[in-house]
């Protein structure tokens, strides 16, 4: 599966910084189907299978790699 255009892969870090409450498991591949992406937020390496749609509405899924501002 690879990622379009049309959405973002997100590590589940980024994804509980962004949304605390939200569940993510809607948003999750199954286990099996899930490879190593790259998180569009942080940039990091992951295997959470989290996609996002990008949403011309909302300027909360904005692709920001900015991988030196995150503190690990
Ligand atoms: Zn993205
Ligand atoms: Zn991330």
């Amino acid at each position: 599966m690879s990622a379009g255009a049309w959405r973002h892969s997100m590590c589940l870090k980024c994804f509980r910084k962004r949304w605390p409450r939200r569940k993510f498991w809607g948003w999750q591949l199954p286990e099996k189907l899930r490879s190593w992406e790259t998180c569009c937020f942080c940039s990091k390496k992951h295997k959470d299978g989290i996609h996002m749609k990008k949403d011309p509405q909302s300027k909360e899924l904005k692709c920001t790699i900015q991988p030196e501002i995150l503190p690990e």
